[in-house]
């Protein structure tokens, strides 16, 4: 019998390839220089939830190609109800690894994080001397684990992981093989988050909204310059999100972590570009993210989020332990601030649904100053600049000899587009898919009961013109120019009243006004108002325009002067004709006008709803 069992363990050990008594990961197995793949990820996390009433393993949804979402629920009473969590006093960590799924840190380094938390170890540098497995947790982690609840996404872009190869991250210094930085629609789920069209993004926004973590961390691995550091960091501090939330991420959370981390042995500093690219000296910029990125996102969400990005040249081993030490530091300063911190996050929220919001033109794009520095020592390596004879450019080599630059940072952005927010959006119910992405960002939504005439605000676009090439699978709108306008305008039955001062006030404007950061137009959702749906046969409209002109002098004037202006229209008989089309009775008049309806009168609101 004793046998028998021996040789279960010893089978279900090279089945699942990992061993059951110590719970040591593929990674630490590996010698620190391979990742598991999806299957044995799974496999390890469920033996992870087995071993431990803490760990409660769960999917939150399905990759396009099937594949279920893997979630770890890592809570010391076993809770998996977010309010019954915070019932307890404690804040909720949101740890993603594997957006782009070559860049594999996050998973490594979270699957022996949970490992640590809850068996016993104490959590080092040194994790390939996996824990005792008697199932309590250590003093290192204990006062984690009374204050911090952690969901971890191991693997979030489940499909691009199984593209697996050694090829697959031309700048990256190991693991062996890796995943695709893209799903299998080939599309990036970190540009995903505000437009939300793929089925991992959509189902991740619904776990966003159950749980509302009061912090994210996003695990990543760089490209760019050479330099010293292997964690390089960005937190949103620049001005988008809460100023309350702004002055704890700048002056409690950044500071304390970056001292943990120097103590670990790993300085780090904010992941930035350069002023000239690959060039540290020339000086380093940081800048506002958009929406449609992870911490750009959940900034606008009122949770701050971090973003790790370790550098892609370092030693795999090195990144890991890393992310490691970056992750359980944010737990313990989460453990000592997570109340304050929860608490600036209900005073953000509060003001967003007071409709504070409303009394400042609402920023929709920065930019960073490069007027306004300051210097700073930057850990780079000496390099050297010399002509390719490959190429004929510039070829930057980076040495191995460490030196310290004084550079100047660039940190200081300021809006450059911003808008006046109405009380509220109407979207008509015709546009059903905009209203159901909307809705997947946690949007309160009332539907009109009648069709009711209105007076409402909205937006004539003209000189709309579109991005040649593809970006995310779509053509954007490149050019987003409009006229204001006011008109009166039957709002169908069923459609959204969407009003903006609710939870996620900052991040409806981004969706819905044209020039959003990453807007529904922008992706060209709307393109279909910019088409002309009906022509004139030309023999049709030259006996029109013949009629018009011997009308109206007027007009005869005001087409003699365009074709002076204009010469290609003068020698264009398909444009002169659609000039007259569009002078005529038989114009499309609602194109280029935006569906999506403005009202900034309380008045109009209620008698919508009436
Ligand atoms: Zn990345």
């Amino acid at each position: 019998m004793k046998k028998f069992l021996l040789s279960l363990v010893i089978i279900t050990t090279v089945l699942y390839g990992y061993s059951q008594k110590t719970l040591e990961t593929f990674y630490e197995r590996s010698g620190g220089k391979e990742t598991p793949r999806y299957n044995q990820t799974i496999a390890f996390c469920q033996e992870l939830a087995k071993a431990s009433p803490m760990v409660h393993y769960t999917t939150f949804g399905k990759s396009g190609q099937g594949r279920e979402l893997p979630l770890l629920i890592v809570d010391k009473d076993g809770l998996t109800d977010p309010s019954a969590i915070r019932k307890k006093g404690r804040v909720v960590l949101l740890v993603e690894a594997c957006i782009h799924a070559g860049e594999c840190e996050g998973k490594d380094a979270g699957l022996m994080l949970v490992r640590d938390m809850v068996m016993g170890n104490a959590g080092g540098t040194l994790h390939n001397t996996a824990g005792s497995g008697h199932g309590a947790p250590s003093s290192a982690f204990k006062n984690i684990l009374d204050n911090v609840t952690l969901l971890f996404i191991p693997i979030f872009n489940v499909d691009g992981h199984e593209r697996f190869g050694p090829y697959n991250r031309i700048n990256q210094n190991g693991p062996k093989e890796m995943g695709w930085r893209v799903n299998a629609g080939n599309l990036n789920l970190n540009r995903d988050f505000l437009k939300a069209e793929t089925p991992e993004m959509q189902s991740w926004l619904k776990l966003f909204n159950r749980w509302m973590p009061e912090f994210f961390i996003d695990s990543h691995t760089t490209d760019g310059a050479d330099y010293q550091y292997v964690l390089t960091y960005l937190v949103e501090v620049f001005g988008d999100m809460d100023e309350g939330l702004t002055a704890w991420s700048s002056n409690n959370f950044v500071p304390e972590m970056k001292e943990h981390l120097l103590k670990s042995g790993f300085p780090a500093f904010p992941y930035v570009d350069y002023r000239r690219w690959h060039d540290p000296k020339s000086g380093l910029i940081s800048e506002v993210a958009p929406p449609m990125l992870s911490q750009g996102y959940t900034a606008l969400r009122n949770r701050p989020g971090l973003l790790i990005e370790t550098h892609m040249l370092k030693p795999y081993n090195q990144r890991v332990e890393a992310t490691y030490e970056c992750i359980k530091t944010t737990m313990e300063i989460l453990a000592k601030e997570g109340r304050q911190l929860q608490k600036l996050e209900q005073d953000a929220d509060r003001f967003l649904v007071s409709g504070e919001l409303l009394k400042k033109p609402f920023p929709l794009h920065y930019e960073t100053s490069m007027k306004d520095s300051v210097m700073v020592d930057f850990l780079g390596f000496e390099y050297s600049a010399s002509k390719s004879e490959v190429s004929g450019g510039e070829w930057i080599k980076y040495s191995k000899t460490p030196s310290t630059f004084r550079s100047p940072y660039f940190a200081q952005a300021k809006p450059v587009v911003s808008v006046n927010l109405p009380l509220a959006y109407i979207i008509p119910v015709e546009w059903a898919e905009i209203i159901t992405r909307l809705e997947l960002h946690g949007a309160v939504i009332r539907r009109t009961s009648r069709d009711t005439v209105i007076s409402i605000q909205t937006y004539k676009f003209k000189n709309p013109k579109w991005q040649q090439s593809p970006y995310e699978g779509h053509h954007a709108v490149t050019n987003i120019e409009y006229d204001e306008i006011t008109e009166d305008r039957l709002i169908p039955k069923g459609s959204a009243i969407v009003e903006t001062n609710q939870q996620c006030g900052r991040i409806i404007p981004h969706f819905l006004e044209p020039k959003g950061n990453g807007s529904m137009l922008y992706w060209g959702y709307f393109d279909a108002v910019f088409e002309q749906k009906e022509y004139g046969e030309n023999y049709v409209i030259e006996q029109l325009a013949v009629n018009m002109l011997a009308e109206d002098a007027g007009l005869r004037k005001e087409f003699e002067a365009k074709k002076a202006s204009d010469t290609v229209f003068a020698k264009s008989p398909s444009n002169i004709l659609n000039w007259f089309y569009n002078k005529s009775p038989y114009v499309d008049s609602r194109k280029g006008i935006y569906p999506v309806a403005r009202i900034f009168d309380r008045k109009i609101l209620e008698a919508l709803e009436k």
